[in-house]
């Protein structure tokens, strides 16, 4: 048991989102068009490709890629057709939503707790994201967040570089801010968490009008409450705070990922 507080620590950042209570939606038991909620305790995060829709993968994680120059994949490639569903995988925020010239459109959403960084890359031409998101948009797991494309390899925007469509799903452990963003930065490889997360899969139905897709089946994940009444209070505190005193500049870098190693 030496080492279980080490090994404690490290599982619980890769592991500690995914397991909990919520409260989901379920299909009713006599009349499955109707939807009931249900409490429950497990798995709460899914797999980042919408249910029923086709994908391949192997682990690839560590190979190296052309583009740019001499780089490790640190992430897992999802292989499917253009416009399939992205989903989230665990609830957090929107943390970088934009182009990339290595990820295309790409979204990197971090954990409430700050530990773990997903980044969803390659999405598609002219519509890659769900158009409700922006930076700093709350997101539950299950939810839509994107399409599956084809974009990067390219300095320019909105251009179609990648050969075969897929999904780059990438998951960053953070223990320290200083981990987030240089060479202390720590990409784990998902090909088993992915197939574990295959258990849970989001069901998603279009919009014919918006075209945009969404989950069946709506979640309240108790993580995201907390986030919500935490960033209330910091609000209600900060406005005190800021009429006594003068305001300061909050020194907001807005610094970008170092993701050259990551698609
Ligand atoms: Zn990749």
């Amino acid at each position: 048991m030496k080492y279980y507080n080490y090994y404690y620590e490290a599982y619980s950042a890769v592991l500690g989102g995914f397991v909990g209570d919520y409260d989901i939606q379920v299909a009713g038991e006599e009349n499955p068009e109707e939807k009931v909620w249900v409490k429950k305790y497990g798995l709460k995060a899914f797999l980042p490709i919408a249910k029923f829709f086709p994908y391949s993968d192997y682990d690839d994680f560590g190979v190296s890629r052309s583009y740019g120059y001499r780089r490790r994949h640190l992430g897992h490639d999802m292989m499917g057709q253009v416009g399939t569903p992205v989903i989230a995988v665990e609830s957090g925020y929107v943390e970088a939503l934009g182009w990339n010239q290595y990820g295309g459109w790409r979204i990197g959403i971090r954990s409430f707790d700050g530990k773990r960084y997903y980044y969803y890359a390659h999405l598609r031409k002219n519509f890659p994201y769900n158009k409700s998101l922006a930076a700093g948009s709350v997101v539950q797991a299950g939810d839509v967040i994107g399409y599956l494309g084809r974009t990067g390899y390219s300095a320019n925007e909105n251009v179609n570089n990648i050969d075969t469509p897929h999904l780059h799903f990438g998951m960053q452990l953070i223990f320290d801010e200083s981990q987030k963003e240089g060479v202390n930065e720590i990409w784990i490889d998902c090909y088993d968490i992915i197939k574990f997360l295959y258990r849970n899969r989001s069901e998603t139905v279009k919009n014919t009008e918006t075209k945009e897709w969404y989950r069946i089946y709506e979640m309240k994940d108790p993580a995201v409450d907390l986030y919500l009444q935490n960033k209330d209070q910091n609000f209600n505190n900060n406005i005190k705070h800021n009429t006594d005193e003068t305001p300061e500049d909050n020194g907001e870098s807005g610094g970008e990922n170092n993701e050259e190693n990551m698609n």
